[in-house]
């Protein structure tokens, strides 16, 4: 048997980092950090969530633009 190399955390509800930006969010700013949003051209960022941040430079996402 394999333990995953996960630390326990709480209920598991509340406090989840996020897959994308590792922010940890609350269940009132989840769509912001799981909902998918087709954004176009660029493939890097499309169909990530809108806190996702493009770091390519010819990124065009107003969403997804990487603001340093
Ligand atoms: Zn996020
Ligand atoms: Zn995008
Ligand atoms: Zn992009």
């Amino acid at each position: 048997m394999n333990q995953p190399p996960v630390p326990p955390q709480g209920n598991g509800l509340e406090g989840l980092p996020c897959l994308y930006c590792g922010e940890a969010y609350e269940a009132g700013d989840i769509s912001r950090h799981t909902e998918p949003i087709h954004c176009g051209p660029c493939i890097t960022c499309v169909d990530k969530p809108a806190c996702f941040s493009c770091r390519l430079m010819y990124c065009v996402c107003d969403v997804h633009r990487y603001r340093g």
